[in-house]
């Protein structure tokens, strides 16, 4: 069976000390297709050099709430600069991040960021990866009145099963990862199976966030099939049939041909 991871970190210093290797393992796996995401300028500059030396790697590029850099004008342009790339799929990750960040102010700091960076998806034609860390409410105001034009996804999705019904009015697809895998993850689990098929995508979020039987170890994109089988087992269907519409979904928001 073919897989892709819709997000991952590649060019996290923990996965690219060991590219190469972590690279045929994946192939090895059956994972023709990894999005890797930047969160500044210089991991969007290395997620374009990886796409550029990997085949099966695409990259997208932006400036994550937890990264802001000190000038948005000059980063925005080195962002526009590298998403002329032909494997640039999406503007991500963007968005906001609350569970780091307590203070109004900085809180404050990050929406002209995404708000700007949804702008330049939209102008470049580019469909968006979100990061939304306890900050659901605020997330869902800004989509509602800035809605990425050519569609989005909620990566590593934590929000509740009722926020997700909200998120999906917008057109917007939904990311999750190793967490679901969790015997306690309640609520991940329910985010599955209340979320529309045709909307459901699968990430690894590596190096985070390995899927159990790893959980606390490096994650990588060769672990996609573990959390494919347990979306499939969550959505009563045949790891391939959902694996199917996993495949739709992914070509149809990121535009890339499959099969
Ligand atoms: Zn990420």
């Amino acid at each position: 069976m073919e897989y892709f991871d819709s997000h991952c970190h590649l060019n996290d210093e923990a996965i690219l000390s060991n590219i190469e290797e972590e690279y045929r393992l994946c192939l090895e796996a059956g994972v023709t297709h990894m999005l890797c995401v930047g969160y500044d300028v210089a991991s969007s500059k290395v997620a374009v050099d990886l796409a550029e030396r990997f085949p099966a790697v695409y990259a997208a590029v932006g400036v994550h709430p937890e990264n802001l850099e000190p000038d948005m004008n000059k980063a925005l342009q080195e962002i526009k600069e590298l998403a002329k790339h032909p494997k640039v799929l999406a503007i991500g990750e963007i968005g906001l991040d609350y569970y780091w960040y307590k203070d109004p102010e900085i809180r404050n700091a990050q929406k002209p960021w995404f708000i700007a960076q949804i702008a330049l998806a939209e102008e470049l034609g580019l469909p968006i990866s979100i990061h939304a860390r306890d900050a659901v409410a605020d997330t869902l105001e800004i989509l509602k009145e800035h809605t990425p034009a050519h569609g989005g996804v909620l990566h590593c999705y934590s929000g509740s099963p009722e926020s997700l019904k909200e998120f999906a009015k917008l057109g917007l697809y939904f990311g999750f990862d190793g967490p679901i895998t969790f015997k306690n993850a309640v609520t991940p689990k329910e985010c599955v199976r209340v979320c529309p098929l045709d909307r459901l995508l699968v990430e690894t979020d590596s190096p985070y966030l390995a899927p159990t039987p790893f959980r606390g170890k490096q994650n990588s994109p060769k672990y996609i099939p573990f959390i494919v089988d347990e979306m499939a087992k969550i959505k009563e269907m045949e790891p391939a049939k959902l694996n199917e519409a996993l495949w739709e979904n992914f070509s149809r928001l990121f535009r890339v041909k499959h099969g």
